[in-house]
Formats: C-alpha cells, structure tokens, sequence
C-alpha cells in the first residue's frame, strides 16, 4: 500500500456523509474550511478513521450533555488551515463537558476510557496518535483551555 496525495477537506467531508446518519439531530457540525489547502501525503483510509473517531467521540460527549440534563443538539466546529510550521492542520470544537485539565494527556493512553462497561474500548484515541505521529509524521493533542479542542496536523506533501 502507498501512501496517496489527498485533500484533507476532502477527506474530513467524505467522513462527515459516513457519520452523518449517527449525527443527524444530535450534534450540528459547523465547517470552516481553509481553500484550497496544500496537499497531505497520507494513507486515507487510516487518516478517514482517525476523523470518525474524533467525530464519535464528539457525539459521545455531547450525549453526556443531554443525558445531564442539556439538550440537542449539540455542536461540533471543524476547522482546517495551514501552520507556519508547514503542517495541515484541522481542528475539532464540541459543545461537551470538557475534559479535565489532569486527563487531556491520559486520554490517549490506551484503554483509558470513562464510558460503562461494555460501551468504549479506550482504544480509539491512542490508535489515533499512533497513526497519525508514528504512521505519518503528524501530531494529535488537545489543546489547552476549557473547551474540548482536538487537532490533528499532517505534513503537507513535498512540492
Ligand atoms: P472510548 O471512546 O472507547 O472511551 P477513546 O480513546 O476514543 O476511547 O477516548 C478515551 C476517553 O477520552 C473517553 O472515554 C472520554 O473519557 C475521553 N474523550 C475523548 N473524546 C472526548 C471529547 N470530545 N469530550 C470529552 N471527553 C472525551
Ligand atoms: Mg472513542
């Protein structure tokens, strides 16, 4: 298998129609897309699942919301653009409970997880940076502050 030259936009909105069904009236998904964004060399079937993860795990969090008394749906912004550091960057804002300052790193621990038994195999999240650190040179976290905001960069292909 080789690596393809993809669009991340394209693959962030070919993911959005995959999930859409698990979605629809529960979280709202705001976009902002940075046009036209310089290519990624990637495997795109790996970074495609890394975004569903992301985007379950928004629905998961918001979920908690309304089972705590909030209501539907919530919201979830994605945001693509270039970094100075010549990465493509796009970044996931959900309207959740937040994650706590002394987890934001735990998360990505494998078989951390803080869903019932039965209901989350803690898993999702450090395959995730494994694929993208380790697989394609990139880079997953949470960046700091109240609201949960994750980013995953992707070095842009070579010119
Ligand atoms: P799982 O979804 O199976 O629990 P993950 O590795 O995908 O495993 O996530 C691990 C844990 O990280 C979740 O159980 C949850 O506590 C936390 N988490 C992940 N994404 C979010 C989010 N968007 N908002 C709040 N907590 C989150
Ligand atoms: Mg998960």
């Amino acid at each position: 298998q080789e690596p393809e030259e993809s669009d991340l936009n394209e693959l962030i909105e070919a993911t959005l129609e995959l999930a859409a069904p698990a979605l629809r009236g529960k979280l709202d998904v705001h976009k902002e897309y940075d046009r036209p964004l310089p290519g990624i060399l990637c495997f795109p079937g790996e970074i495609s699942n890394v975004i569903l993860n992301l985007l379950l795990n928004a629905l998961h969090a918001v979920e908690e919301v309304y089972r705590a008394g909030g209501s539907y749906p919530g919201t979830l912004r994605i945001h693509t653009s270039t970094t100075d550091q010549g990465m493509v960057r796009c970044s996931f804002r959900d309207s959740g409970p937040g994650i706590a300052e002394n987890l934001r790193e735990k998360v990505f621990e494998p078989f951390f997880t803080t869903k019932e038994t039965g209901k989350g195999t803690g898993l999702g999240l450090s395959i995730a940076r494994d694929v993208v650190t380790r697989r394609h040179g990139g880079a997953l976290y949470i960046t700091p502050g109240p609201i949960t905001t994750f980013v995953m960069e992707l070095p842009r292909a070579a010119l």
